[in-house]
């Protein structure tokens, strides 16, 4: 059996106008074979669940870059065997079931405000800002904006102050357990975790008590790398400047010809084609 983790923004998603079309083939073979499609991104769950809708997918989304998995409600109750204490430790987020590998959004919040009131630093993060103020910044409609601030476990934040405070800044967030990452204009303050580590643990509940699935990940950025890298098929998807990500997953590596969902289709439907299910 094979499990499918994406990322969605240049990789399932198309760069410019985050349409998927080019991929229905391979999404339809994907459905027709019950591999199960994972959503693997660093987007909210707000955002992730309407991409989910669209696609008609019921599948848990990986979100915020791993700081945490969200499994339908419908699906919570089938996962791991369907054993009760399975969900120990998720909470309800409207109709998904939730597990943060990462300190709650207000916890890190809170240590902002604390750094704030004893250092001074300059940042704005999404929780400074209104959704016009999100939508300015990122390039997001304000309706986007308003789903993109609705977090779990991560914080995206603009640094306005020097290096050497933000280096002390990023010091005083490690002692607290918490990391930084780097996208684009905005840093990302959460809990130290990974897409890479969500992975693990999502198939690891999907194939409880069955033989272990094969991974399959696909991704074009350095936030990917990881879990390309631990995935048993990896697949580097072409960047719309034509560059791609340099790295080789565990027993085998695609590398797409075609940037975003074009490429995302033919490296499927490549997959797909040669994959045997090993003996039972
Ligand atoms: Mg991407």
């Amino acid at each position: 059996m094979l499990i499918v983790f994406t990322d969605l923004d240049g990789t399932l998603l198309d760069h410019h106008d985050y349409g998927f079309e080019p991929a229905l083939p391979a999404l339809e073979a994907l459905r027709r074979r019950q591999v199960p499609l994972v959503l693997t991104t660093s987007k909210t769950l707000a955002e992730v669940r309407l991409i989910n809708a669209a696609l008609d997918n019921t599948q848990a989304v990986i979100v915020e870059n791993g700081g945490a998995i969200a499994l339908p409600a419908t699906l919570a109750g089938q996962l791991a065997g369907g054993q009760p204490d399975t969900l120990a430790g998720f909470e309800a987020v409207d109709d998904h079931r939730v597990l943060r590998n990462s300190p709650a959004y207000a916890a890190i919040r809170a240590f902002i405000a604390q750094q704030r009131t004893t250092h001074g630093y300059r940042l704005t993060g999404f929780g400074d800002m209104t959704a016009a103020d999100i939508a300015h910044h990122t390039g997001l409609s304000t309706d986007q904006a308003v789903l993109a601030a609705q977090r779990l476990c991560s914080e995206p934040f603009l640094w306005h102050d020097s290096e050497a405070r933000l280096q002390r800044f990023r010091e005083a967030a490690a002692d607290a357990g918490l990391g930084m990452t780097r996208g684009g204009r905005f840093w990302h303050l959460m809990g130290d975790t990974s897409k890479a580590r969500a992975m693990h643990q999502l198939r690891e509940w999907i194939d409880h008590g069955r033989g272990r699935s094969v991974t399959v990940a696909l991704g074009d950025s350095d936030n990917d790398r990881e879990m390309l890298e631990q995935a048993d098929i990896a697949v580097c998807v072409r960047r719309h400047d034509g560059t791609m990500l340099d790295c080789e997953g565990q027993q085998r590596t695609l590398r797409t010809g075609q940037p975003g969902p074009t490429g995302w289709n033919s490296a499927v439907l490549e997959i797909l084609r040669d994959f045997r299910p090993p003996d039972r």
